[in-house]
């Protein structure tokens, strides 16, 4: 028999949150935890097949519901967001603590990281004070031995006084216990008797203050307790829920209202603001789990000595910007450098490919128009963009996915934070900011991270003035240019790593001044304040690192572009062959831009590459060089120097790569990224923003380099 109710004191003030159940005595759980403790991997290991997912009523998170039979009782388990807390600064936070207010559930799991309880307890206690029935699920308990973390489940029982169970979600361990426990606190069989969070005296008093009265009105349907703080902390929804969860009379209520505001004038006399006080309230929260977790679990000082130490230098005042700029330096040289190799072989084995192909035609005497558009049209632009752009690629993301692997970016986010804040944004940008350094698609996709709107639409707006890695190969390509035949090789892959974080660091003051201008003007406002979490430094899995660099971003990634690059490639051979008059296509649209295009100083092939490469920036480098090539086919594939020379004959001089990178850096994004922004911000008007931003600044720099190229 399923508890009613009132009885389990999470009660169904309003039924919007609540989730219907299909018969009577089926009984309704909430599974909450914070991200990445394995929630989801219980909830599928528990309900199998038996689920459906959708979203919550006007809201575009994800709810997943499924049903686990044990016995002759159905359990529905309604999957909450993933959250740190229920103190509702998110979407997702108010989501879950208006379901387990509100949704009329029978009990709740909450899903525990046994590796970093400390930090988990924080919502398990949040959670006892809206509600009683919990069964505390402390997975990843086999990650914890490994590290050498024990954690006494019995002890953390008592002192929390609920059930608690130790489980292996990946391996199914714990989980018939922690039905078992389900089963029997929702059957009555046992009762808990959670300990509450003791504030300070002066918030204890009055919350104390209040209780009476919020107890006689609202019965069981809410924890007096935890009513009477959000009162106090006079959050404006919820408080009015809670209000008319008690059905009180305009005098009543008028009363009751008197007595709200008595209880926080006697803590501001107390020294207290009262924008401070939620401040207290989490810190109340966080030193009480830092005392359980501190009895229960022995952690080897070793693993946090080591990351104190760690942090200490990575993310210190004098040293972390420093060694964060030497990092991205390391990853990028690596990139370079050993990418020549590989670069060289992919390209002679496309060029030995290709006069395979030629023999075939030619044996096939197929026409020669098709000869041209499959062979030098398309099979030329994918030689190219496989071979300028896998090798670099293969390398940067493995190194890229390791420093996310061993927890090195939300260091960054850290030691950008106060530049972005400066720049009246968020520091959750930073980490969006490397997002886009993967894919400028990804990275818009990225600020759902982001809670207030007007600092995710600047961090949308200006995520794609870092260059993602379809503009890197195009980047180093056009610094090897610039270097070639100035240097030895060795030398020239360190000085190409160092204009490359140069660049990049370009591509960051930019995103941090365009932010600045925007937070001024078009999205003003102030930064909102937010806890950066820093997991703990974890032992990278090397194998996984490679296969999922590799698999999800890698070939993600080419695979995109060769799609693109393969039409793209027959659509430029039809432009270069068909002519009118005396010349083709492709030179007549190049003419009409010339003369602006050499304001800038590049020429028309170079701004029409850019146009034309709207679709991938991988295609724009290909396209240039299609258009030099006086055959309207692509040059054969080859590498640095034979571009060189092309670029050299061809007009170019250092004022042209420059300004040719420059413009590589700061343009448009790609239709891909300009239809993601669309969809996130859901308006046309940001979507021509963030296109233009970019576009302008990059043609700024342009005419400025042009005109000091032009002095000398
Ligand atoms: P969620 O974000 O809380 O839903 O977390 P997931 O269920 O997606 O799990 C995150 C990762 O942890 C996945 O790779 C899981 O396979 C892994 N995982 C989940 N439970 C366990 C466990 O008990 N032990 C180990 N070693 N890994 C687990």
């Amino acid at each position: 028999m399923g508890l009613t109710k009132a009885s389990t004191g999470i009660g169904a003030l309003d039924q919007s949150e609540s989730i219907q159940r299909t018969h009577a005595g089926e009984r309704l759980i909430a599974l909450a935890g914070n991200p990445n403790v394995g929630k989801s991997t219980v909830f599928n290991a528990l309900t199998g097949l038996r689920q459906h997912t959708g979203n919550w009523p006007g809201k575009t998170v994800t709810n997943a519901q499924g049903v686990h039979r044990r016995g002759e009782t159905d359990y529905r388990f309604v999957d909450l967001p993933g959250t740190y807390s229920l103190l509702s600064s998110s979407v997702e936070e108010e989501i879950a603590r208006d379901f387990l207010c509100f949704g009329g559930a029978d009990a709740a799991i909450v899903v525990a990281d046994a590796t970093c309880l400390e930090r988990n307890l924080n919502l398990v206690l949040q959670t006892l004070e809206i509600t009683p029935n919990v069964v505390l699920c402390v997975n990843l308990m086999d990650e914890a031995k490994r590290v050498g973390i024990t954690v006494d489940l019995e002890a953390l029982s008592k002192k929390l006084g609920i059930p608690v169970v130790g489980t292996n979600a990946r391996k199914g361990y714990g989980l018939e216990e922690l039905m078992a426990a389900m089963e029997s606190l929702t059957g009555g069989q046992i009762k808990t008797a959670p300990v509450p969070v003791r504030y300070t005296p002066v918030i204890e008093a009055a919350v104390a203050s209040l209780q009476p009265l919020l107890e006689q009105h609202l019965g069981e349907k809410l924890p007096s307790r935890w009513a009477a703080l959000r009162l106090i902390e006079g959050e404006e929804t919820l408080g009015r829920r809670i209000l008319e969860g008690m059905n009180l009379d305009e005098e009543g209520e008028g009363a009751l209202l008197k007595q709200v505001a008595a209880a926080r004038r006697s803590i501001v006399d107390s020294g207290v603001e009262q924008a401070k006080l939620g401040d207290v309230v989490v810190r109340c929260i966080v030193l009480m789990a830092e005392t359980i977790a501190g009895t229960v679990c022995t952690v080897p000082c070793r693993c946090r000595e080591r990351d104190r130490k760690l942090d200490r230098l990575l993310t210190g005042r004098l040293l972390g910007l420093p060694l964060m700029i030497l990092l991205l330096f390391g990853v990028l040289w690596l990139s370079i450098a050993g990418a020549n190799l590989p670069s060289e072989g992919l390209a002679f084995l496309f060029n030995q490919l290709e006069e395979h192909l030629d023999r075939l035609f030619t044996y096939l005497q197929a026409p020669l128009w098709l000869h041209g558009l499959l062979i030098q049209g398309m099979f030329r632009s994918l030689g190219w963009v496989v071979s300028v752009m896998l090798p670099p690629m293969a390398i940067f993301f493995p190194l890229f996915t390791l420093l996310e692997d061993v927890g090195y970016l939300p260091r960054i986010a850290f030691n950008l934070d106060s530049s972005f804040k400066k720049a009246g944004a968020c520091g959750k940008q930073a980490l969006t900011l490397c997002m886009g350094f993967g894919c400028n698609a990804a990275g818009v996709t990225g600020c759902r991270i982001i809670d207030s709107p007007r600092e995710r639409l600047i961090a949308i707006i200006t995520n794609s003035l870092v260059p993602c890695n379809g503009r890197f190969p195009m980047l180093i390509a056009l610094i090897g240019i610039l270097l070639a035949g100035q240097v030895s090789q060795g030398l020239g892959s360190v000085l190409s790593a160092l204009l490359l974080v140069g660049f990049l660091v370009l591509g960051v003051a930019a995103t941090l001044l365009a932010s600045r201008l925007l937070s001024q003007t078009l999205l003003r406002g102030v930064p909102s304040s937010f806890t950066l979490e820093m997991p703990p430094y974890r032992k990278p899995q090397i194998g996984q690192i490679v296969i999922r660099s590799l698999l999800d971003r890698t070939l993600f990634v080419l695979g995109r572009a060769v799609v693109v690059a393969a039409p793209a490639g027959m659509f430029l051979w039809v432009m270069a062959n068909v002519t009118v008059g005396e010349s083709s296509l492709l030179a007549l649209c190049a003419g009409l831009l010339d003369p602006f295009a050499r304001l800038l100083g590049m020429d028309g092939i170079i701004l029409m590459a850019f146009i034309l490469g709207l679709p991938a920036n991988e295609i724009v480098l290909p396209i240039i060089v299609m258009g030099y090539v006086s055959g309207g086919a692509l040059v054969e594939v080859g590498g640095i120097s034979q571009l060189h020379a092309l670029f050299l004959a061809n007009g170019w001089t250092w004022v042209t790569t420059l300004c040719t990178a420059l413009f590589c850096l700061f343009h448009f994004p790609c239709s891909t990224t300009l239809l993601t922004i669309q969809k996130e911000t859901g308006s046309l008007k940001w979507t021509a923003v963030a296109f233009v931003l970019p576009v302008m600044i990059g043609m700024i720099l342009c005419a400025l380099v042009a005109a000091v190229g032009r002095l000398f």
